[in-house]
């Protein structure tokens, strides 16, 4: 029986949606192990080093969740940490086919690691690090969506000079 949940993502950056996931993954899992990607072929605004700090800061009032990079194939990551389980979250029907498209692939690489998905919160549906880089960008108001670290962090790469 896996006792630890593996949530793995780009987090560029980690948003109110990450978190909320998070929290309810460490509610039913005695460990969390947040895995911050770095071979995500995404061009991405924070490095890994900062992406991993950024979500290290956000999640440190929870004991029971640790903050990691990997590189390479999730799936061999995930096997290398024991018995344990992916988690991933869900949002519109939009997330469904990539999700269960993934997990399936996941599965037949590793049959032993299992998927399991967490349903995003009302409040949250809409919610992407995309969305959040893009308003970011055009000088907007991300504070409802980001944690305070995380928003900081965004105002010094958009607003340097202002
Ligand atoms: P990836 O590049 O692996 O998709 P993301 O950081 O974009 O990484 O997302 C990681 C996981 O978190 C994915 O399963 C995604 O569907 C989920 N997720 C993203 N935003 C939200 C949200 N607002 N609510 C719930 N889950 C979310």
């Amino acid at each position: 029986m896996a006792k630890m949940a593996i949530y793995p993502g780009t987090f560029d950056p980690m948003t109110r949606g990450h978190e909320d996931v998070v929290h309810r993954a460490a509610a039913t899992f005695e460990n969390v192990l947040v895995a911050v990607a770095g071979s995500t072929g995404k061009n991405t605004v924070f490095n890994l080093e900062r992406r991993v700090e950024l979500a290290s800061e956000v999640l440190a009032d929870l004991p029971n969740v640790t903050v990691v990079p990997f590189n390479g194939l999730l799936n061999r990551f995930a096997a290398s940490q024991g018995d344990c389980v992916l988690v991933r979250g869900l949002r519109a029907i939009g997330d469904f086919e990539y999700e269960v498209q993934l997990a399936n692939l996941n599965r037949r690489m590793k049959p032993a690691v299992e998927t399991i998905f967490v349903a995003a919160s009302q409040k949250y549906q809409f919610l992407s690090s995309s969305m959040v880089r893009e308003i970011a960008s055009l000088d907007g108001d991300v504070s409802d969506f980001v944690h305070p670290v995380v928003n900081q962090a965004l105002l010094s790469v958009y607003n340097t000079g202002k």
